[in-house]
C-alpha cells in the first residue's frame, strides 16, 4: 500500500493512542510510503478532516489515554448516502485501506464500508467493555477494570469504618465483563450483571448471615450499568425496605480515561503491529484479537454477527468468594 489511513471510533478507551502509535510506526517502518490519522471517527472520514502522521507525530502518546485522533459517534454513517462521501474522501487521498480502533458499532461501520465500496479495513478492538466477539480481550478494558478496582478499594474503607453497604456501579454497556472482573478483584458481596439471574432474596439472607456472623452491615455490591438505567437505585430502594441504609456510588466516566496499564499498552502495540501484518499480507474485512495468549484474525462478519458471552463460572467465583 502506498497510503493507509487510521480512525478511533466510539467511546474512547485507555490504550487507544499506544494502538494507533504503533499502527503508524509498523506501517511505515514495513514499507507503506503514508499514513493518515482521520479526526474524530467516521465524523471526520465524512467532513474530511483528515491529517498525514509520521513517526515523531505518535512521539510521548504510548502512556496517555483518550486519543490523540479524538474520536465521535457519527449516527450519519449508516446513511449509503454519507458513507459514499466518505469513500470518496479517502480515494482523493490516495488513501487505500482503513485501519478502524473501536467498539462493535465502529467495527460494523468498517464492515459496512469494505463490503460497499471495496475499501481493505483491518478492525482493532478497541472498548473498555470487552464485550467483542472473537477477541478474549479489548483495548482498554484492562485499564477500566483497574481503575475501578482502584476506586471501589477507597470506597471499601469507608464502608467497613462506617459499617455501611455501598451499591457501585461501573460501566460496561449491556454486559458485565467490568462488573465481574471487579468484583472478583475486589472480594464484592455480590455481583449483578445483566447476563445471569440475580436473587434478591439470596442477596437479604447474605446480608443477614453476615450481620449475625458479627461481620456488621458493611459491604460492597457491584452492579454493572446494563440495560436498566434505574436499577442500581431500584436496589438501593429494595435494599432500605429490608431495614438497610446503602449507599450508592456511580463510578462514571473515570472508567475510561487514564494512563493505559502495562497490559493495554502492550496489547494495543502488539495489535497494531499485527493489523500492519495483515493488511500487507492482504487481508481484510477481518479484526485482528487475542485467543489463548495468541494474535487471531476474525472476520467482520463473525464480530458483528456473534454476542460475547460471559464466562458462568467467572461470575460463580464473584459469588464463591464472598462467603
Ligand atoms: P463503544 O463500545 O465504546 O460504545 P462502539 O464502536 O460500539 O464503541 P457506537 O456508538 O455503537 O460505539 O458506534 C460508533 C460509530 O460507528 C457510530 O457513531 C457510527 O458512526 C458507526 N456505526 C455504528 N453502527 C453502524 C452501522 N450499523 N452502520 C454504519 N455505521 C455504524
Amino acid at each position: 500500500y502506498n497510503a493507509v489511513g487510521i480512525l478511533t471510533s466510539g467511546g474512547d478507551s485507555s490504550g487507544m493512542n499506544p494502538a494507533i502509535r504503533s499502527i503508524v510506526r509498523a506501517a511505515l517502518n514495513s514499507g507503506v510510503k503514508q499514513v493518515f490519522g482521520v479526526r474524530r471517527g467516521y465524523q471526520g472520514l465524512v467532513s474530511d478532516d483528515i491529517t498525514l502522521m509520521s513517526s515523531r507525530s505518535v512521539t510521548n502518546i504510548v502512556q496517555k489515554g483518550g486519543t490523540v485522533l479524538k474520536s465521535a459517534r457519527c449516527p450519519e454513517f449508516s446513511d449509503p448516502s454519507v458513507r459514499d462521501v466518505a469513500a470518496r474522501n479517502l480515494s482523493s487521498r490516495g488513501i487505500e485501506a482503513l485501519v478502524v480502533i473501536g467498539g462493535d458499532g465502529s467495527l460494523t461501520g468498517a464492515h459496512i464500508l469494505c463490503q460497499e465500496h471495496g475499501i481493505p479495513v483491518i478492525g482493532l478492538p478497541g472498548t473498555i467493555d470487552n464485550d467483542i466477539p472473537g477477541t478474549d480481550d479489548t483495548i482498554g478494558f484492562d485499564t477500566a477494570v483497574n481503575t475501578a478496582v482502584e476506586a471501589i478499594d477507597r470506597i471499601r474503607d469507608t464502608a467497613r469504618s462506617h459499617e455501611r453497604l455501598f451499591l457501585v456501579e461501573v460501566m460496561g454497556r449491556n454486559s458485565g465483563f467490568i462488573a465481574t472482573q471487579v468484583g472478583i478483584a475486589c472480594g464484592a458481596e455480590m455481583v449483578v450483571v445483566p447476563e445471569y439471574a440475580f436473587d434478591f432474596h439470596d442477596l437479604c439472607i447474605t446480608l443477614a448471615e453476615r450481620h449475625s456472623k458479627g461481620q456488621g452491615s458493611s459491604g460492597i455490591i457491584v452492579v454493572a450499568e446494563g440495560r436498566d438505567p434505574d436499577l442500581t437505585h431500584r436496589l438501593a430502594a429494595q435494599l432500605k425496605a429490608q431495614g438497610q441504609d446503602p449507599k450508592i456510588s456511580i463510578l462514571g466516566h473515570i472508567q475510561r480515561g487514564g494512563s493505559p496499564s502495562g497490559h493495554d499498552r502492550m496489547l494495543a502495540s502488539c495489535l497494531g503491529t499485527a493489523a500492519v501484518e495483515y493488511l500487507l499480507a492482504g487481508y481484510s474485512d477481518i479484526m485482528v484479537g487475542v485467543h489463548k495468549g495468541a494474535i487471531v484474525d476474525v472476520p467482520l462478519q463473525r464480530v458483528i454477527e456473534e454476542k460475547k458471552v460471559l464466562d458462568r463460572k467467572l461470575f460463580d467465583i464473584a459469588a464463591l468468594l464472598h462467603k
